[in-house]
């Protein structure tokens, strides 16, 4: 099966990947993730891509797909796989389209509607790992010891694009370039809407549900 998740920055796809590719044992792939990697390792890609980043733009289509493209191919995804953050806009899902033909598995587009307060509230509460990108959130996952990262003991760091003015931005363009993608996958009867307002393990359950009665 693959599942595409879908929604505005701070719905909870990171947090629901993980969690699912945990659950139901396929890998998952976050081209934020992958990006930030190669801003930290600072390779070409990543020095290219961290200037759109940190305004919170879309980092141009032929960066990301290229990279998209070669991770697809090169990681063993033939039980399925699990995208966060892929496709973004338009051209990203009839790129995705293609690939996906020649793939077997059921498509699921998970939609996590979230409303624009929770969203605030988790994006600029949330830390991550310097070392190993764990999550975490200042009141509702706090970290064991005072910013230290409970898993490798890393220190844990703001995003910069989690600043307010950055939220700012990638929320308009989150309305501007991804959110026609729900209109797009619903018209091909994929989609599915699950509120992203709950807390994450109340997700995680619902859509565990909904994948595995609709595959029987
Ligand atoms: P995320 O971790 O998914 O919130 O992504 C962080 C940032 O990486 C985004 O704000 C974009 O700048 C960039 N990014 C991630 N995925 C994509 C994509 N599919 N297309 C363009 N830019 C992306």
């Amino acid at each position: 099966m693959i599942i595409i998740l879908l929604g505005p920055p701070g719905a909870g796809k990171g947090t629901q990947a993980k969690d699912l590719a945990q659950r139901l044992k396929v890998p998952h792939l976050s081209t934020g993730d992958l990006l930030r990697q190669n801003v930290k390792e600072n390779t070409q890609l990543g020095k290219l891509a961290k200037q759109f980043m940190e305004k919170g733009d879309l980092v141009p289509d032929n960066l990301v797909t290229g990279m998209f493209v070669e991770q697809i191919k090169s990681a063993d995804f033939k039980n399925g796989f699990i995208l966060d953050g892929y496709p973004r806009n338009l051209a990203q899902a009839k790129t995705l389209d293609e690939i996906l033909k020649q793939r077997k598995g059921r498509l699921y587009v998970i939609y996590l509607d979230t409303c624009e307060a929770i969203i605030i509230q988790r994006l600029s509460g949330r830390r991550i790992c310097s070392a190993c990108g764990a999550n975490y959130h200042l009141k509702n996952m706090p970290p064991k010891r005072d910013m230290l990262c409970d898993k490798c003991d890393g220190e844990l760091i703001q995003r910069t694009d989690d600043r307010e003015e950055t939220i700012k931005n990638r929320l308009a363009v989150y309305l501007k370039s991804t959110a026609s993608l729900i209109d797009y996958y619903e018209r091909q009867k994929k989609l599915y809407r699950i509120s992203g307002n709950d807390e994450a393990e109340i997700v995680l359950n619902k859509i565990i549900n909904l994948v595995s009665a609709e595959d029987k």
